[in-house]
C-alpha cells in the first residue's frame, strides 16, 4: 500500500540518514529504526505531558511513554525539579549515598512482596542478575521462560521453543551459544500441563520459573489468574524459585505491580522503567533470606559502577512519590477502560475485527475478536494492518509504538480531553484501516 503524507517528516528523515553512519540501522535500539511501519524513525526533540514534539515541528500524543518510564509524561515537573536539584551536587560518587537509602525506603515500606532490593541500571540487567541469584540459591542451573515474554537481552533468554512440546530453546539471536540455550526451557503460556510435565521432568536442574505476570512485549498476553497461582503452586511443589519479571508491569498496575494486583507471592521480582522515572535504573528484590545470597553479604556477585547513582535514585524517588497519591492506580486503571471502551464501541458498531485488551493504564490493540493469552494466537497477517493503523495515526498526531506487537500506555498527564482527541483519530484511522 502507498502511504501519503500529511506530515513532513524531512529533518527526520535527514537525521535518520546521519545517524545510519554511526550506528548500526541508525539506531541505538532496534525497534526504533521503524522497521515494522512505514517511513523513516521520528527523531524527537521534546516532551511535555502527553505530547512529544519532533525535529520537523510535528506535535503528538503520545502512547508510547518511552516505551514505559513515563507514567507521569514527559518533563514532569516534579521529577524535573527534584532531579536537577541533585544534579547540582554532582553526578555519581561511586558510594554509597543518601539518596539511594531514600528511594530503597520509598519502595520497600510501601511493597509488602519484597524485603530486600538491589539497584542496578537496566532492566536486562536486573533480570540477568535475578537469574544468577536464582542459581545461586538454589544450586541449579536451568531455567524455564514462557513463549511471548520478553526478558531484556540476556544471552540464556533470547530463547525461542525448539520443535517439540517441552523443549529446550533454540536462540533467537546470533552471538547466543547453542550451550547458553539449552540452559533454558521455553514453555506456551496459560498451558499448566506443559508446565507441570517440565517440571516432573526437570526439576532436579532447574532453578527459576521466569514469567512477565502481565505478558507485555508480544502484544498483551493476559493470562488467568488460575495459571498465575499454578506458577506459584508448582514453583513450591518442585522447589523451583518463581521470578516476576515486572519490568513493566512493576509501579504500573498497582504500586505492587502485578505481585499485588493478582495477589501472588513470587521469590525474586526484577523492575525496570517507571522506577527510574525517566532515568536508566532498573533493580530486582526479595526475601532478606534470598537477597542475603547477594555479594558482599552472600555469593552471588553483581556490581556496578553507575548503580544507584544519586541523579537516577532522584528521578526514581520524585515519580515514585507521585505513584502513591491516593488513588492515583485507580483514577489511571478508570481513564484508560473508558477510553479503551470509546474505541470498541466504535470497532463494534462497524462490525471491525478488534479487540483492545487492557489491564490498568496498559492497553494494546488487537486485530481479533479473540481472547488471545499466547504467542502462537496472534494472527502475523494482522500487522499489516497495524502499519496502516500506525501511518495515519501519525498523521493525525497520535503516536504509538512502531510495531503490532507492542503496548500502549497512559500516563497521569492524559487528561479526559487528550483521551477523547486521542479516541477520535484512532477511530478515524480504524476506519481507513477497514476502509470504512
Ligand atoms: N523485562 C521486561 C518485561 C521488559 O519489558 C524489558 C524491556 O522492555 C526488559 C526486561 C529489559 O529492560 P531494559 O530494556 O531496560 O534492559
Amino acid at each position: 500500500m502507498e502511504f501519503t503524507n500529511r506530515i513532513t517528516r524531512t529533518a527526520s528523515a535527514a537525521l535518520f540518514e546521519e545517524a545510519k553512519r554511526y550506528f548500526p540501522g541508525g539506531v541505538n535500539s532496534p525497534v526504533r529504526a521503524f522497521k515494522s511501519v512505514s517511513g523513516p524513525p521520528l527523531f524527537i526533540r521534546e516532551g511535555s505531558g502527553c505530547r512529544m514534539m519532533d525535529e520537523d515541528g510535528n506535535t503528538f500524543l503520545d502512547f508510547c511513554c518511552s516505551w514505559g518510564p513515563l507514567i507521569h509524561g514527559h518533563n514532569n515537573d516534579r521529577i524535573r525539579e527534584f532531579v536537577v536539584e541533585t544534579l547540582s551536587k554532582g553526578t555519581s560518587f561511586g558510594t554509597p549515598n543518601r539518596m539511594g537509602n531514600q528511594l530503597g525506603q520509598l519502595i520497600l515500606e510501601n511493597h509488602s512482596y519484597i524485603e530486600k532490593i538491589r539497584f542496578v541500571s537496566s532492566g536486562t540487567e536486573a533480570v540477568m542478575s535475578a537469574i544468577r541469584l536464582a542459581r545461586g540459591v538454589t544450586g541449579k542451573n536451568k531455567v524455564i521462560k514462557f513463549d511471548g515474554c520478553y526478558h531484556g537481552h540476556v544471552d540464556s533468554l533470547l530463547v525461542k521453543a525448539g520443535s517439540g512440546l517441552a523443549t529446550f530453546g533454540t536462540s533467537t539471536s546470533a552471538g547466543v551459544p547453542d550451550s547458553f540455550a539449552r540452559e533454558t526451557l521455553v514453555l506456551p503460556l496459560n498451558d499448566e500441563e506443559a508446565l507441570e510435565q517440565t517440571l516432573v521432568e526437570h526439576a532436579h536442574d532447574i532453578a527459576c520459573i521466569i514469567v512477565e505476570p502481565v505478558p507485555a512485549n508480544n502484544g498483551l498476553l493476559l493470562q488467568n489468574q488460575r495459571f498465575l497461582e499454578s506458577l506459584r503452586l508448582k514453583a513450591d511443589k518442585h522447589n523451583v524459585l518463581l521470578i516476576f519479571d515486572e519490568v513493566i508491569s512493576g509501579f504500573r498496575v498497582s504500586f505492587e505491580g502485578a505481585a499485588g494486583y493478582y495477589g501472588i507471592q513470587p521469590d525474586i521480582m526484577t523492575f525496570g522503567k517507571i522506577i527510574g522515572g525517566g532515568f536508566p535504573v532498573g533493580a530486582y528484590a526479595a526475601s532478606a533470606e534470598i537477597m542475603s545470597h547477594v555479594a558482599p553479604e552472600g555469593p552471588v556477585y553483581q556490581a556496578g559502577t553507575l548503580s544507584a547513582n544519586p541523579v537516577a535514585m532522584a528521578g526514581g524517588y520524585a515519580a515514585l512519590e507521585q505513584c502513591l497519591a491516593d488513588g492515583f492506580y485507580e483514577i489511571m486503571a478508570n481513564k484508560t477502560k473508558n477510553f479503551v471502551a470509546g474505541i470498541q464501541a466504535h470497532c463494534d458498531k462497524h462490525g471491525y475485527e478488534v479487540s483492545i485488551p487492557h489491564i490498568g493504564s496498559i492497553f494494546w490493540v488487537a486485530f481479533s475478536r479473540k481472547q488471545i493469552r499466547a504467542a502462537s494466537e496472534i494472527d502475523v497477517a494482522s500487522m499489516d494492518k497495524f502499519k496502516v493503523l500506525h501511518h495515519e495515526l501519525l498523521q493525525r498526531g497520535v503516536y504509538l509504538g512502531p510495531s503490532g506487537y507492542e503496548v500502549g500506555f497512559v500516563s497521569a498527564a492524559h487528561n479526559t480531553a487528550d483521551l477523547e482527541e486521542a479516541s477520535a483519530h484512532i477511530c478515524a484511522s480504524l476506519d481507513v484501516v477497514f476502509g470504512g
